[in-house]
């Protein structure tokens, strides 16, 4: 076998400073300044350009749930793409059909279940959204605080003014409704609504998980206007929160299951794969031969990536892992004395410090080797990979109680954002 060098000699090599000047001058300035410029991971581990270690407890946005570079997900990959990598959607291939009738089976779907496979979770929400166009209905409820993604389908179910307005007008008739308010939902859940949009546990708006009763509540609404429960699991989903959908937690959930469910982040460990899960008869009909389609969507490699990330999570029992961690982590952050309160589902946590101090102590966080995200101005948001251990991120604790009590009053921020 002949070795193969992908790049040249050089190629690849440079400083922090280095890449972060080109950088600026060759990628598009959506996301202000990098933090840092990474260029190889292990497990929970990230080095910089310059060789610095980080311990990475934002995990790519709740992406990488096997922490990086996991030695059966690589395989997985490089068997795959070394076999197959791309063959449009005009055929079928074995890991595509095997991960949909695996996901149906994990989130408890009947036989009349279908999924649709995207490449991200704007796109598996885009695709929701045009299912509920297709119940012939188009008003949409969702929640204040939502994020649903960046398209204009899914931008227009996203709260956020900042990231609304500059694209308006954006697809119409969504209603936002006050956060887990009940009487707010019983009020508009009528019987012009397409569907209700969900998440069990908002994310970006700062880990703020459904108040119990809240889902089983819309289910019950739903069924008597006819309206589509979508619940949006592209963040909580793939053992996130300790189980494999958020909505199986029996104090969120409640026990429903959801006509929709949308998939992305944890579930290729990595590689970029979304999924939408039509668990309910009515709900697998709406998109019919010709009415949405994708390029890439359930190629061959991705759908290897999220089998074998599902397989490893059962494998290795990381469940578990994530219940156990979790529950360790919330009770050393809250002895913390900078610590307000921790908002956590599994390793989806939020820790709200005593001011808007979050992007301050996310940077000093940074300077002393560990990734977290500044998630509100007071909250940092913390995602590690599933495989992280309870030593591991018992030395962000022990950072965090080390840090001086006067951080509390803010300096301004170098950079806000
Ligand atoms: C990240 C996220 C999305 C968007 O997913 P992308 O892969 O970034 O397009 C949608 N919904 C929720 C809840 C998310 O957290």
């Amino acid at each position: 076998m002949t070795t193969v060098q992908p790049f040249a000699a050089g190629e690849l090599a440079g400083t922090s400073a280095e890449w972060t000047a080109r950088y600026q001058h060759a990628v598009m300035n959506t996301f202000g300044t990098p933090k840092a410029v990474l260029v190889r991971g292990e497990g929970p581990y990230v080095w910089d350009a310059d060789g610095t270690r980080y311990l990475d407890l934002l995990g790519g946005i709740a992406v990488n749930v096997l922490g990086h570079a996991h030695p059966t997900l690589t395989a997985a990959i490089s068997a795959q793409l070394g076999t197959l990598g791309q063959v449009s959607n005009f055929f079928a291939s074995p890991p595509q059909v095997a991960l949909a009738e695996r996901l149906i089976a994990l989130a408890g779907g009947g036989p009349a279940s279908r999924v649709f496979f995207a490449n991200s979770g704007t796109e598996a929400n885009e695709a929701a959204f045009k299912m509920a166009r297709r119940t012939g209905r188009t008003r949409m409820l969702a929640l204040e605080g939502a994020f649903h993604g960046r398209t204009m389908g899914a931008l227009a179910l996203t709260a956020k003014a900042a990231y609304r307005e500059p694209f308006e007008p954006l697809p119409g008739d969504v209603q936002f409704l006050p956060f887990g308010d009940t009487a707010a939902l019983e009020a508009a859940l009528t019987d012009d609504v397409a569907a209700l949009v969900v998440e069990v546990v908002q994310g970006e708006a700062g880990v703020r998980p459904l108040p119990p009763g809240y889902l089983a509540h819309a289910r019950r609404l739903a069924d008597e206007v006819g309206a589509l429960l979508v619940v949006d699991e592209v963040q909580t989903g793939i053992g996130r929160t300790g189980r494999w959908f958020a909505f199986h937690d029996p104090e969120l959930g409640g026990g429903v299951l959801p006509d929709v469910v949308t998939l992305a982040k944890g579930l290729g460990g990595g590689i970029p794969v979304g999924a939408v899960l039509a668990l309910t008869e009515r709900a697998a009909g709406l998109l019919g031969p010709g009415q949405h389609g994708t390029t890439f969507g359930g190629n061959p490699v991705a759908t290897a990536a999220a089998l074998a990330t599902l397989g490893v999570i059962e494998r290795d029992g990381l469940l578990a892992n994530v219940r156990q961690v979790s529950g360790r982590l919330v009770e050393a952050l809250v002895a913390v004395p900078l610590v307000r309160e921790v908002r956590a589902a599994g390793l989806l946590v939020a820790i709200e410090l005593g001011g808007p101090v979050a992007a301050e102590v996310a940077e000093r966080a940074l300077a002393a080797g560990f990734i977290v995200n500044p998630v509100t101005p007071t909250a940092l948001r913390l995602a590690p990979p599933l495989v992280v251990t309870w030593e591991q991120v018992a030395t962000f604790v022990d950072f965090l109680a080390g840090l001086p009590a006067d951080v509390a009053s803010p300096t301004p921020s170098r950079e806000a954002r």
